[in-house]
């Protein structure tokens, strides 16, 4: 017996010595052969070539500036036509990284990133809501302090994004809506919570960048119940009705409680932009925890009117093609054994490291 327990202890002794040798949580668990690290474009350092530039107006969907020139971009295109949208001056759409996609999961490579992490995603008041004639968008008050800003780092993300809108995507009825589908399939709804790269500075010159925003894409299905934490977001839509009207939101916007109860698992890929001109410089995670509202909430969107007066409904871009791109995917635990495993040459050194990785998870909070 005490044979035994010596042994055990030697044992214990041995993975701690190992456990202090192998790099951080952050690292671990490791899966990437070397042919995905070279096509891993969150992880390039040298890929910082600076795009076009672009007018303030292409973003209006993005940003918090809204335009109210009758001939802007806003009025040369339509949800009716998005084929035509690569005809468009400078336009990207027709281009070979376009944002949304077809999300399969079977053929998605799992990755193990870190968790999202998730600051200052408080309660904040006084937020606008501006009809942009293509989405309803909901910015921060201009003078919201710098240090309150909500952002998000890691999940894979080299740098810190700061919060800058969030806007919506939905169908005329509730067999369609979002953007990205998952196997083919649409949910009723997308919101998207958009960031940009805080080494750039500003919102502006981040879109001149291929890793410039960070967009977070929660799918939205329909329940019962009303989600009460969505309540600020739809009270008052009815004052936004026309086309570039805007109002300013009474009650707070609790943003964790937008986020689904469990964002440890997404998906990840370099896309685009979804409104013209379809700029490819976003990071795109897609949670598959959706949230749910209640019909009656969904329908207030669809009250809205566009740019010609008419119901401003169906305001998703069709899916767009992979063309070689990987999607990731982080799991539940984030915690991968190699593929090639145990074909490997440490095939001793991945099994601690994915059940050291487990373990973490183990004692670690889930969100
Ligand atoms: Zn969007």
């Amino acid at each position: 017996m005490k044979r035994l327990s010596t042994n055990f202890n030697l044992a214990i002794f041995v993975l701690f010595l190992l456990r202090l040798w192998l790099p951080s949580t952050e690292a671990l668990p490791i899966s990437a052969t070397k042919k995905l690290k070279k096509l891993d474009r969150f992880e390039e350092v040298g890929d910082r070539t600076p795009v076009k530039t672009f007018t303030s107006s292409m973003f209006e969907h993005w940003s918090p500036e809204k335009s109210l020139s009758k001939d802007s971009s806003a009025s040369s295109w339509n949800y009716q036509d998005t084929n035509a949208w690569a005809n468009l001056p400078n336009s990207a759409c027709g281009a070979k990284q376009q944002s949304p996609i077809d999300i399969r999961p079977r053929l998605s490579e799992k990755k193990a990133f870190s968790k999202l992490s998730f600051e200052n995603y408080g309660n904040i008041d006084k937020m606008g809501l501006v009809n942009s004639g293509s989405s309803v968008v909901y910015t921060l008050p201009s003078t919201f302090p710098k240090n309150r800003v909500p952002s998000i780092s890691g999940g894979g993300l080299n740098d810190v994004y700061n919060f800058i809108q969030f806007h919506l995507h939905w169908g005329a009825n509730s067999a369609k809506g979002s953007e990205h589908l998952m196997n083919s399939k649409s949910y009723p709804a997308e919101l998207h919570l958009v960031h940009y790269n805080t080494k750039y500075g500003s919102f502006a010159e981040a879109t001149k960048h291929s890793d410039g925003l960070a967009v977070l894409g929660i799918f939205i299905s329909v329940g019962p119940n009303d989600n009460e934490f969505f309540q600020p977001l739809v009270g008052q839509l009815d004052e936004v009705i026309t086309a570039q009207s805007e109002t300013i939101l009474t009650n707070l916007v609790p943003f964790k409680n937008l986020l689904p109860k469990q964002t440890t698992s997404f998906y990840r890929y370099s896309g685009s932009l979804t409104t013209p001109i379809c700029n490819e410089i976003v990071i795109w995670t897609v949670f598959d925890n959706p949230i749910q509202i209640s019909e009656k909430q969904l329908a207030k969107f669809r009250k809205l009117e566009d740019n010609t007066a008419k119901s401003l409904v169906d305001n998703f871009r069709p899916a767009q093609q992979l063309n070689g791109r990987i999607k990731f995917y982080r799991s539940f635990t984030g915690c991968e054994i190699p593929r090639s495993w145990p074909i490997t040459s440490t095939p001793f050194l991945d099994a601690f490291t994915w059940t050291t990785c487990l373990i973490n998870f183990t004692f670690s909070p889930w969100q």
